[in-house]
């Protein structure tokens, strides 16, 4: 009798994984999981909008999808993505993006923005309780629930009074409860904040224990004021307050001095500190006009003039008599800012601490090709990065960052099984960005599938209408 159940067992056992059923299979694809090093041709068994199976063996499912020739890996982890609307989803989920998080700054009023996303969103998102919103309640000029930037004034330069303080934090505390994943600022369009109220909101975020998401004080080489001092600035406030860092696009706020400021920053994670850092892979920055960012002295520091601005609907380079004119008007446009070169930006990848993330806001390419073009760009064409590297990037890294911020992350950023279904499937040959500074909403091509939480996004190369797979990642108290 024993014998018998062990024949049939032996003689069943493929049909019975068979019957197995999956949703979805997704057959002969390369897998690359960055995490565990895996890199071979295998089945994916996707359930219920999770991985349940990753195996060398046949596996049927309802729907089973043929990835052969194809790079089956981890869906892209976007950081930095401030545009959130349905068009700049779209060009995202083509960008092979499935997780897209405003955390440099934050939306002004967390609670309106997650119930403006419910049901309504492509890919997943989520966002950091910004300081500069919190700032300008403070100085009583609140931010309109889509702003992202104050307009340089009272509110950006004039430093706090201790009360102000306190209201500051008040209202990140709030932010934070309403499910923020982290604190925001953006030091260079607060230029008023003095370094102990940038202190207080580390501290803050030390107590919550969020990280804090900066685009530090100021550029350039000129001390004082220099980019070396603005990293030691936010390394230093680390140091004191044991928060979590995490210092957003480093090629345009470190320019041709990045690898140092890179190397500040190994050199705090040398020491124990949690400092991590990102960077996006053009040479143009773009910013609001209207922003202190472009107070008195802006071309001094940087090394740049009112030539190298131009604004993106039409291409027009500005004079000094367009510039102010922008700048003194309430309207918050926004202006492409040419100054780096692709030799300062190139390298920066090739340093192991770098992730990948957009900046991503209309009117730049980076909103729709960053993610395409670091795997056209470094990988197939200057072939400075490894196709497991690239995916680390762009994946594990910022999932592992996140990690601070919500345990739920511990299921992103891998092709495991029991990892969430957030899968991309490309073409290695022929996977390419085609966004420009004058196109910047052109999609990438090469994406042939994604999945958002198991729901086909992306399905031959084309975008599935009426689906809304996007779901938010929760901090503070609402942390999963
Ligand atoms: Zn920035």
């Amino acid at each position: 009798m024993k014998s018998l159940v062990l024949y049939l067992a032996v003689v069943l056992s493929p049909f019975l994984t068979l019957a197995q059923s999956y949703d979805l299979v997704i057959q002969g694809g390369r897998v690359i999981d960055p995490e565990t090093g895996l890199d071979a041709v295998r089945n994916v068994g996707i359930r219920q909008g999770r991985i349940m199976k990753i195996s060398a063996e046949a596996l049927a499912g309802k729907r089973v999808i043929s990835a052969n020739g194809l790079i089956v890996a981890p869906g892209f982890i976007d950081l930095h993505q401030h545009a959130q609307d349905l068009e700049s989803q779209r060009v995202k989920a083509l960008d092979g993006v499935t997780t897209a998080l405003e955390m440099e700054i934050g939306k002004p009023d967390v609670a309106a923005f997650l119930q403006s996303k419910e049901g309504h969103s492509l890919i997943n998102y989520g966002t950091a309780a910004s300081h500069p919103a919190a700032r300008s309640l403070a100085f009583g000029t609140p931010l309109p629930p889509d702003g992202l930037l104050p307009k340089s004034g009272a509110a950006t330069d004039k430093p706090a009074s201790p009360e102000q303080i306190e209201m500051m934090k008040a209202r990140l505390r709030h932010e934070l409860e309403a499910g923020a994943l982290a604190v925001g600022m953006g030091i260079q369009y607060t230029p008023g904040a003095s370094r102990w109220e940038v202190i207080e909101m580390f501290r803050l975020a030390a107590q919550r224990k969020v990280p804090v998401y900066t685009h530090i004080r100021s550029n350039g080489k000129l001390e004082p004021g220099s980019n070396i001092e603005s990293v030691s600035e936010v390394i230093g406030a680390v140091a004191v307050t044991g928060a979590s860092l995490h210092v957003v696009h480093i090629n345009s706020s470190c320019g041709a001095q990045a690898l140092d400021c890179i190397g500040l920053i190994a050199g705090a994670r040398a020491r124990g500190l949690d400092v991590t850092t990102e960077a996006y892979p053009y040479e143009a920055a773009m910013t609001a006009i209207n922003s202190a960012r472009f107070n008195p002295g802006w071309q001094e520091k940087s090394g740049v003039t009112y030539h190298d601005l131009m604004l993106p609907e039409t291409g027009e380079r500005l004079t000094k008599e367009r510039f102010e004119e922008l700048h003194n008007s309430s309207e918050p446009r926004l202006v492409v800012l040419f100054s780096n070169t692709m030799e300062a930006v190139d390298p920066i990848f090739r340093n192991p601490l770098v992730m990948v993330a957009s900046d991503g806001e209309k009117g730049h390419p980076r909103n729709a090709g960053t993610f395409c073009r670091i795997l056209a760009r470094y990988v197939r064409s200057q072939g400075t990065l490894t196709l497991m590297d690239a995916i680390r990037k762009m994946s594990l890294m910022p999932a592992q960052a996140l990690e601070c911020s919500t345990p739920s992350a511990r299921l992103k950023g891998r092709l495991q099984e029991g990892a969430d279904a957030d899968v991309v499937i490309f073409d290695p040959q022929t996977v390419t960005d085609r966004a420009t500074y004058q196109h910047p909403m052109q999609p990438s091509v090469g994406i042939e599938y994604l999945l958002v939480g198991g729901v086909m996004l992306v399905d031959k190369g084309k975008l599935m209408e009426g689906v809304f797979p996007g779901k938010a990642i929760l901090g503070g108290t609402k942390r999963q």
